[in-house]
């Protein structure tokens, strides 16, 4: 369009302009995904500085990450260059908080150079604060406090304001008296956690008028991007802030709304119109991101929800592959799977850094990762570690590698107080003394000093039960495979419990970490070859710089898009997640959807959806079921195929004809593994046994899904 409009609106489509130009009062941008409304934001501040309708540092622009923020200002430079320097509160909620709070630091208390405690810090001080008041720390774990708090303040709310059974949610109704004595620690450490930049600043805003005011004078503009993922906080601060001058433009997508784990609350966006009336409502319906195929697949399966405005999407793009559903027969095939179809675009001359791997979950990336490792494929990990650098991997291996190699001083130094065992710096040094002096590994000295009566008695007690549990477990070496010689260590050190005491989902995630860790291991026969395997696979992961392949979580990709994506492990228990399955209620299988919607739209060219028939879960090979995601996804925009011969008809069976595809062949179920494993083994697999059937090795080809494995990856 040559209409005459500044640059940076000249390429937009007529919604799209409106929702930039309509410069005064409310606008609401509810649009689904790819329809350009990040882009219509961008140009809208873009806009807003170009025509002098306010000083960059006068406009409040909030996006979801930091990343976001580092793009937007990105392209709003190339259309006012300097500019845009001079944008101070352009920045996620935290950071804009973070900036407002040091100016306003002493209305809370606090001095304006206060500490921002990481997660770590927190829980170290929730703990003392329990071992203060006498509390068994396993029966309410600092852990579940720090969550308690974290919704808290999601939700706006100070100690004073929790009801009666908030209250009770913590050490039979003590939830308020410890989160007051949280806040006053805090205090006194002049320090403040990451929900306190948004709280305290909200209370700030709600009891000084004249700063509140001053603000409300400041801002003459608010924008704010994935607004569907406001949490109460956020929302009442933007309420505030906007109340004046009411020139706020939100923009979002209810079909997008995924972190209602985190307190956000898609309602913000649906009552938009009730708290600004008169809102301009501007609705994009046409997609610039992805294929026909793509996006009807897409919208199809959102389709399936029931609590959505729902809306149309259009493309102007014709032609374009169908979304690819391929059923594997288990992990490694997935796996080699995506490694190959990567290559194969590679050789085609796609760009590595256009193709990404979506997964649900952390554990998941262990799989790709040692296969991309092997077949010298860049990968790069965002939002997270990789696999073996995991913190709960690398205390596990370390275990493995004492037993394995007990000269192996840095391992034993990693793990001889974890989890902890109440032996401190003091007696590390007196090892460390001990082992210079006497030439010997850091281990055996350990135990020779805690026969001596150089150490107080409680920690030569403790330093002798753990070298005997080493040697039991050295011994248990020779007689068990390395897989199950993992989960015992882990349980019998106490680690299993410590995860499992936390009670959060971190813990959950680390827990899932660990039991992908031994699923790896049961592909080697000795623990020596499989800690062979990691040294290689560490040494590898100095990749160089140039184009790299990208694994997230889906969660962590929203706003995001590649020409290629990849969404692996399309099973019930994976994705939808067995959590979500658990919990049972519509809404959290809505949400999986709506997660599902989001991963399916990142794509530009092609997306590969993949699932496996069959998983290994605790050694036992455990058929899995399709996700009922894959059903509902509209077979004319959809190609399946299977590697398994014969099975086809089977896995292309519609979900929901049938609740269990497997119920004809239920005849032998064996016993659950539930009820076998000691741990952390159970305190996984319960989880499992909803929706899943477990077939035994021997009974897996009687129970067949018709298909024969193929030779090469026949199991043994
Ligand atoms: P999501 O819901 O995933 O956040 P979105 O609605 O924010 O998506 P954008 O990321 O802004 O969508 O845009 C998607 C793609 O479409 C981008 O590559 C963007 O550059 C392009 N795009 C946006 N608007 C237009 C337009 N009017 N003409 C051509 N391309 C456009
Ligand atoms: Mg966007």
């Amino acid at each position: 369009t040559d209409s005459g409009l500044p640059r940076y609106a000249a390429n937009l489509n007529s919604p799209q302009q409106e929702a930039v130009l309509t410069t005064e009062g409310p606008v609401l941008m509810l649009a689904g995904a790819g329809t350009g409304k990040t882009a219509a934001l961008t140009a809208r501040l873009a806009h807003l500085v170009a025509m002098r309708k306010a000083w960059p540092s006068e406009i409040l622009c909030v996006t979801f990450t930091n990343k976001a923020a580092r793009e937007m200002r990105e392209r709003v430079g190339r259309h006012i260059g300097d500019a845009v320097e001079g944008m101070p509160w352009l920045g996620t909620f935290h950071s804009i908080g973070a900036k407002m709070l040091r100016r306003h630091a002493e209305l809370v208390g606090l001095q304006s150079n206060y500490t921002i405690i990481d997660t770590d810090d927190q829980l170290r001080l929730l703990k003392q604060l329990i071992r203060d008041q006498d509390l068994d720390e396993k029966r309410w774990p600092p852990r579940q406090l720090a969550g308690l708090i974290d919704r808290w303040k999601n939700r706006g709310l100070n100690p004073a304001d929790l009801d009666a059974a908030e209250n009770e949610a913590f050490a039979n109704g003590r939830g308020q008296e410890f989160y007051t004595l949280y806040q006053e620690r805090l205090k006194a450490l002049n320090a403040c956690d990451f929900g306190d930049l948004l709280l305290h600043m909200l209370n700030i805003l709600r009891r000084e008028p004249e700063v509140l005011k001053m603000y409300q004078q400041r801002f003459k503009y608010i924008l704010v991007d994935e607004y569907q993922d406001t949490n109460q906080v956020q929302y009442l601060w933007l309420r505030l802030l906007a109340q004046e001058r009411k020139n706020i433009c939100v923009v979002g997508d209810d079909d997008q709304s995924i972190y209602s784990w985190r307190g956000a609350e898609v309602a913000n966006i649906l009552r938009f119109e009730k708290d600004f009336p008169g809102a301009k409502v501007v609705k994009l319906e046409q997609n610039y991101r992805s294929t026909p195929h793509i996006l009807a697949a897409a919208s199809g399966l959102i389709d399936a929800n029931s609590q959505r405005i729902g809306k149309t999407l259009w493309t102007q793009f014709e032609g374009g592959d169908q979304v690819r559903v391929i059923g594997v027969w288990d992990a490694p095939e997935e796996a080699r799977r995506v490694g190959e179809e990567a290559e194969r675009l590679e050789r085609e001359g796609a760009s590595l850094d256009q193709v990404a791997l979506l997964v649900r979950a952390q554990y998941q990336t262990r799989e790709f990762e040692d296969r991309f490792i092997q077949i010298g494929l860049n990968y790069r990990i965002i939002g997270g570690f990789r696999f073996y650098e995991r913190s709960e991997i690398r205390d596990a291996l370390a275990y493995l590698r004492v037993i394995a190699q007990p000269r192996d001083d840095l391992a034993f130094e990693r793990i001889y107080n974890q989890p902890k065992r109440g032996l401190g710096a003091k007696t590390l040094e007196k090892m460390f003394q001990h082992a210079r002096a006497t030439d010997m590994p850091l281990a055996a000295a350990s135990l020779q000093l805690a026969d001596s009566d150089e150490l107080p008695k409680r920690a030569a007690g403790t330093i002798a039960a753990l070298m005997r549990d080493f040697l039991r477990w050295k011994e248990l070496a020779e007689q068990t495979t390395p897989a199950e010689l993992l989960r015992t260590v882990m349980d019998e050190c106490g680690y299993t419990a410590m995860l499992q005491a936390e009670k959060s989902a971190e813990s959950a995630g680390r827990l899932e970490n660990l039991s992908e860790l031994a699923r790896a291991m049961e592909e080697y026969e000795t623990l020596g070859d499989f800690l062979e395997h990691v040294s290689l696979v560490m040494d590898n992961e100095r990749a160089g710089d140039g184009e790299k392949l990208t694994i997230m979580t889906m969660h962590a990709a929203k706003g995001l898009e590649f020409d290629n994506v990849f969404l692996p492990g399309w099973e019930e228990g994976v994705f939808p997640s067995q959590r979500s399955l658990d919990e049972g209620g519509l809404a959290s299988l809505e949400e999986e959807r709506r997660l599902a919607y989001v991963a399916i739209t990142r794509a530009r060219k092609r997306c590969t959806i993949l699932y496996a028939a069959n998983r290994r879960i605790y050694g036992q090979w455990t058929s899995s079921i399709p996700s009922r995601f894959v059903a509902e996804l509209p077979d004319d925009h959809v190609t399946r195929e299977t590697t398994m011969t014969g099975g086809a008809s089977l896995w292309q069976a519609n979900w929901s004809e049938s609740e269990d595809p497997f119920a004809h062949v239920s005849t032998s179920r064996p016993e659950r593994s539930s009820q076998r494993g000691p741990g952390w083994q159970r305190a996984l697999t319960s989880g499992y046994d909803t929706k899943q059937l477990r077939l035994k090795e021997s009974t897996r080809s009687a129970a067949s899904f018709a298909a024969q494995p193929r030779s090469d990856i026949a199991v043994g």
